[in-house]
């Protein structure tokens, strides 16, 4: 389960952040996750509280939030959406899709007190 290594380096972000801030803890922290970033927000969910553990992150709530996946299509030159295993346009069914949105991780904010 790679997300226990992508929540790890997410809460020491987080609390890098925070101690420059000079947070007593942090209170919430939000994340972006792209349907098409290939990891589960469930598990990085149930990673977090365990990850946090000992940290300034200690107690506080994760929120996520999941960005739709995104590409355009060369094909009919068009915007569509995509799942993950989606390879072929779902308009007119042309390989040539660039992915444009859906594949964000990143931390987006931080309340800290
Ligand atoms: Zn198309």
């Amino acid at each position: 389960m790679h997300e226990l290594g992508i929540t790890q380096s997410l809460v020491e972000i987080a609390e890098r952040a925070a101690s420059e801030q000079g947070a007593q803890r942090v209170l919430t922290l939000t994340v972006e996750i792209g349907e098409l970033a290939g990891v589960v927000p469930d598990a990085v969910a149930f990673c977090f509280e365990a990850c946090v553990h000992g940290t300034l992150l200690e107690g506080s709530q994760l929120l996520i939030r999941s960005i739709p996946g995104r590409a355009h299509c060369a094909g009919c030159a068009t915007e569509v959406a995509v799942e993950p295993m989606t390879i072929a346009c779902p308009a007119c069914g042309s390989f040539a899709l660039e992915r444009r949105q859906g594949e964000e991780l990143r931390l987006l904010e931080l309340e800290i007190e």
